[in-house]
């Protein structure tokens, strides 16, 4: 099983490739050393992952020609934007003929997309922002998988189900050898090509020992890695690149600093910032963005959200809704509605057309069964997978009744795939943002004086 097409290299400068599938021209970085022109190589987020050999290529790319072809159809008839809009308010009607010639939008015309409530008006703001997903960034959907590797957190976040707050979870840390076990088994079984590594923060595993089992992954798989554990800091985060990972999820959780301290306690949101911006300088690739539904929480705090989230320029913006767990602080905060949700994924997207991917979180589908075909339906053109191993998947308990926590790694692959079939999504990735340079060319080399291992 696969979840890339394989690309083609075109062009090469530096350490940026230009890379082409079926006509389809993408940009990537990579590291790998002699690189040629006319390699074969799988891409995800923008990043080389391996090379492949010319003829297993080929027979790959012709197992996809048709069906990609076919994909592309019908991601064309459904993101058609009709001109019909005699139900839309005149000033709000300006407003998306402005985002459809991609003219700036100003922030207050951003807030009145965000502000929208009639029916017909959100329709067409959906389609607006899918129009866009698919005119910038054709049918290509991203899938990563994320594995859960430790619930011991140390933090105290008025909204976290594994925080300190929740004194009955059971709390569990896989050991170096089930990590290595978990990646086996979603890179060499299901063919992930990039994986998302989280966990709380975790006091009593050391970031050296991460680092070693990063370094380690590395040496086995041809893989994409994100680390997602929290505040590690920026030596930790140098440390954690040095040793082979090349992406950071981390959501800065809301742009108000007064909102963050408060569901935060202890933190402030300029150390969060801080460290954000230290990973993109690196050169991770970043996925960020925040919580909907805070209680407090304004349009215009949602607003300066998706601006903070793109002045990162990131490879992947990530909001989703708060879903209140029964055992923290905010257990009786009421969850953002759908549409809410939606329509924040919607101007994102119209805010930043062009390079950036957008997520449809677990948390969007925990809230609403459907909500990946509506987030896929509204800019978004990301989806993440769980493979966390089943026995402790269930105590990863952000908040209660996790999407995909009890589901078998290949019945989340046969819904996941049935549902971009039906959308005409082709389960590749490749582009990147073209402003950005890796700032360290293999893992061992150190750029700020931490001792490699
Ligand atoms: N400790 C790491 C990652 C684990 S939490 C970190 O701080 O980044 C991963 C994400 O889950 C958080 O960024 C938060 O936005 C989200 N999350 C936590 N509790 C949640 C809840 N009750 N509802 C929705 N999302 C939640």
């Amino acid at each position: 099983m696969c979840y890339a097409i394989p690309g083609k290299i075109i062009a090469i400068e530096g350490r940026r490739v230009t890379l082409e599938y079926f006509g389809e021209k993408r940009e990537a970085i990579h590291e790998l050393p002699a690189l040629a022109l006319g390699d074969y190589v799988y891409a995800q987020g923008g990043w080389v992952i391996d090379r492949i050999d010319p003829a297993e290529a080929a027979s790959i790319l012709e197992f996809w020609r048709e069906q990609f072809f076919q994909l592309q159809a019908t991601d064309l008839r459904l993101s058609r934007l009709s001109s019909e809009k005699s139900e839309i308010d005149r000033h709000v009607a300006v407003v998306f003929d402005r985002a459809i010639e991609e003219l700036p939008l100003r922030d207050e015309e951003l807030l009145t997309l965000l502000e929208l409530k009639s029916g017909h008006e959100l329709d067409y703001l959906y389609k607006v922002a899918n129009f866009l997903r698919y005119k910038h960034q054709g049918n290509s959907c991203c899938i990563h998988g994320i594995i859960e590797f430790s619930s011991h957190c140390s933090g105290s976040c008025l909204y976290c189900g594994i925080s300190t707050w929740n004194r009955e979870l059971p709390r569990y840390r896989l050991t170096r050898e089930e990590i290595l076990e978990a990646v086996r088994e979603a890179v060499e079984i299901w063919g992930f090509k990039a994986l998302v590594l989280q966990s709380g923060e975790d006091p009593d595993r050391p970031i050296d020992e991460l680092a070693a089992i990063i370094t380690e992954i590395r040496a086995r798989w041809p893989l994409l890695i994100f680390i997602s554990c929290g505040e590690v800091g920026i030596p930790g985060l140098q440390r954690l690149f040095n040793a082979g990972a090349r992406g950071l999820l981390m959501r800065f959780e809301t742009s108000n600093p007064e909102l963050y301290a408060r569901i935060r306690p202890g933190r402030i949101l300029e150390n969060r910032m801080e460290q954000l911006r230290a990973a993109r300088d690196m050169g991770y690739l970043l996925i960020t963005g925040g919580l909907i539904g805070i209680p407090g929480q304004t349009s215009r705090d949602l607003l300066n959200d998706i601006l903070l989230a793109r002045s990162l320029r990131p490879d992947m913006y990530s909001f989703g809704p708060l879903i209140p767990h029964p055992a923290t602080p905010l257990a009786k905060a009421v969850s953002p509605s759908s549409a809410e949700v939606r329509k924040v994924l919607a101007v994102c997207r119209i805010a930043d057309p062009r390079e950036s991917r957008l997520v449809v979180t677990t948390a969007f589908e925990t809230l609403d069964e459907t909500a990946r075909e509506q987030g896929l339906t509204s800019g978004a053109n990301s989806v993440m997978m769980n493979v966390t191993p089943d026995a402790v998947r269930p105590s990863y308990e952000l908040y209660p009744d996790r999407a995909h926590a009890r589901e078998s790694i290949s019945g989340q692959i046969d819904v996941t795939l049935n549902l971009l079939g039906r959308l005409g999504r082709a389960p590749t990735d490749l582009g990147t943002r073209d402003s950005r340079i890796l700032g360290s060319s293999v893992p061992e080399s150190s750029t700020n004086g931490i001792p490699d291992q």
